[in-house]
């Protein structure tokens, strides 16, 4: 596996229209695309930087993992996202690795991405997320 860019970065946040106010008109951004993920309980909103995205993260749901993440940590970096060729085999080069992976195989992230989590107990502290 390479990574081959940093695809995004997850950022948890309370409220994504007020935490959008931050990205707009402070770091002059535009906001071009927000998704509901239901699979994951979250609304996102995708800002593009250059290669990278920002990618905001709102609980719609206490179940969901931003919400769990919020209460137990406050708002913050939740994912660095890199992007790499076939999820599903850098995936498996990571368990080769000795690497606890969250997802045994690719599953469907925001923009249509086939998505992969390593976990931070693993990975030193960063939840990782590989998409294709
Ligand atoms: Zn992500």
């Amino acid at each position: 596996m390479k990574a081959n860019y940093i695809e995004h970065i997850g950022i948890a946040v309370k409220n994504i229209d007020e935490a959008k106010k931050y990205y707009e008109e402070v770091l002059g951004l535009q906001c071009y695309n927000t998704e509901i993920v239901a699979d994951q309980k979250v609304k996102t909103a995708f800002f593009k930087v250059g290669e990278t995205k920002i990618e905001l993260l709102e609980a719609t749901s206490n179940e969901s993992p931003i919400a769990k993440f919020i209460n137990k940590r406050g708002e913050g970096i939740h994912h660095i996202a890199f992007a790499v060729d076939d999820t599903n085999a850098a995936l498996k080069h990571a368990e080769d690795k000795g690497i606890r992976t969250i997802d045994k195989t690719a599953r469907k992230g925001a923009e249509g991405l086939n998505i992969g989590f390593l976990h931070p107990k693993s990975t030193k502290g960063v939840l990782t997320e590989l998409c294709s």
